[in-house]
């Protein structure tokens, strides 16, 4: 069986331990994937501490051009790495799936490459100057999951490299195998060193989080690991950016035709089975709309295939483990207990984590699938009277990634998006994020953002050169 590895100053590093990866659409292995000592991790700490200064002396125009070709091995290796997360993952190749995820890597990659930071006069009189410059942090620390797990290693990865910091890469334990593969193709052209890798089963992240020499933490995942990483960097006063999930509600304004919006809502919802940070996770509709809503959203439900994301035409495929697969069929369970009106669509092949698309009809708030992020592809439906009340319901939980208001009219929109507590509200659409658009969410949601100017800026700390004349 093909024994993955992690790297380290450009070489390939042979692991004692390993443990196989599964393919959650069938169970088959797919190959070993490396459990890093405490030594493999300092080992890989150094080797970024020695490649950062010379990475960050080099001009920007040249960092710029490494970039892009970092970007030209995505793109050549797509097809690649898109089979690997198929069947690592478990999200189809087809529809919004992994040549989607292979696309947003690539597009990501570019778009910082364009973008500048050059120094700034922010104060100027007669008698001083002051220019504000940003230099890198260092070492940065980034611990992926495994929902994106490519897509979300390159949001963080790239602005940290151009920005002249280097970075070690923890990937999720769950999805190590096509992470490693692209890690391993986008040294080819860079510096030994700029990007290395770490891995493992339990303990790997609080001893890279920990490191005496890391400078910044990057973290997607969940929010109970994110209150411990703040408590880790206690120990090294790195600055954090960590994106940890929602609990996304999308309201949907009185007299909104449903046909024009079902497949919106669905995708919103059920992106990548539901397994997306900023994904709809609580759809609060007008109960004289009620009827409609699930009507279409029904209708559009059924025209899904459930199945190995292999097949071209699948474009729903498995939960990625057995912890994610228990926790949105017990959530579940609790609604149907509840009283709710579980409806399931969609023929669920046997073996393999999968679970057939769930309406949840006449939930309420309180409930455990609506209060809880379910990360599957289970939506609850709860519907309002006053639109005051849903948007109380909206804002009353601890998460604040994500949004949206749905209305014939996007103008209708605006007051409402206005009163939602979340780092970023859509209207008429849910989850569209964009390389240039800054994003990150309020409250237990995380703090910092990344993308776009505002991304960069937050793998730079800022000095001020102060000019008397
Ligand atoms: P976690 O949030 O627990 O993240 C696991 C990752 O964090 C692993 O790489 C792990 O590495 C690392 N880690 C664990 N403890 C620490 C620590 N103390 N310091 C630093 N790193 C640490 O996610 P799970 O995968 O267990 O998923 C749990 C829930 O999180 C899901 O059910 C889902 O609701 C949510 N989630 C949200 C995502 C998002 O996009 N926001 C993505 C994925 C999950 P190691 O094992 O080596 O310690």
């Amino acid at each position: 069986m093909h024994k993955y590895k992690n790297i380290s100053n450009g070489h390939m590093i042979n692991s004692y331990e390993s443990y196989a990866v599964r393919n959650p659409a069938n169970g088959d292995s797919l190959g070993l994937a490396p459990i890093s000592t405490a030594d493999e991790v300092d080992t890989a700490v150094q080797a970024a501490l020695k490649a950062q200064k010379p990475w960050s002396e080099i001009s920007d125009n040249e960092r710029k051009e490494f970039i892009q070709r970092v970007a030209d091995v995505l793109e050549s290796n797509s097809d690649y790495l898109a089979k690997l997360i198929t069947q690592e993952q478990g999200k189809p190749l087809a529809g919004p799936g992994s040549r989607f995820e292979m696309q947003a890597c690539v597009g990501w990659t570019r778009v910082p490459a364009t973008l500048e930071l050059p120094p700034e006069t922010v104060y100027e009189d007669d008698e001083r100057k002051d220019v504000l410059q940003r230099s890198p942090l260092g070492v940065i620390a980034a611990i992926a999951p495994w929902n994106w797990p490519l897509m979300i290693a390159i949001w963080q990865i790239i602005p940290a490299i151009r920005m002249g910091n280097s970075v070690v890469l923890k990937p999720s334990e769950y999805t190590p195998i096509a992470t490693l593969e692209m890690v391993r193709l986008i040294n080819d052209v860079l510096p030994p060193g700029v990007l290395n890798t770490v891995s493992g089963d339990g303990t790997i992240g609080a001893q890279l989080t920990r490191h005496p020499d890391i400078a910044k933490i990057m973290f997607t995942g969940s929010a109970d690991t994110g209150r411990k990483i703040i408590e880790a960097s206690a120990n090294n006063f790195a600055p954090i950016t960590l994106e940890l999930g929602g609990n996304d509600p999308a309201i949907v304004l009185p007299g909104t035709t449903a046909k024009n919006i079902a497949e919106g809502l669905f995708w919103g919802a059920f992106l990548n089975m539901g397994q997306t940070c900023a994904c709809i996770k609580r759809l609060y509709v007008h109960e004289d709309d009620y009827e409609s809503v699930m009507a279409e959203l029904k209708a559009v439900a059924s025209q899904m295939t459930i199945g190995n994301g292999m097949d071209e035409g699948v474009l729903i495929g498995p939960i990625q483990n057995r912890m994610q697969y228990d926790k949105v069929r017990e959530l579940v369970s609790d609604a149907r207990m509840n009283d709710c009106d579980v409806v399931e669509i969609g023929e669920v092949p046997d073996g393999g984590f999968f679970l057939p698309i769930t309406l949840v009809g006449n939930s309420r708030d309180g409930q455990r699938l609506v209060d809880e992020e379910q990360f599957g592809p289970a939506l609850p439906i709860i519907q309002y009277r006053n639109l005051g009340d849903a948007i109380a319901s909206a804002n009353k939980l601890e998460a604040g990634l994500g949004a949206s208001v749905w209305a014939n009219e996007p103008d209708q929109a605006s007051e409402t998006a206005q009163q939602l507590e979340a780092g970023t509200v859509w209207v008429n659409q849910h989850g569209a994020i964009h390389p240039m658009v800054p994003f990150g969410g309020h409250k237990a949601s995380g703090y910092g953002v990344e993308f776009g100017i505002e991304g960069l800026k937050a793998v730079t700390r800022p000095k001020v050169i102060s000019i008397k004349k």
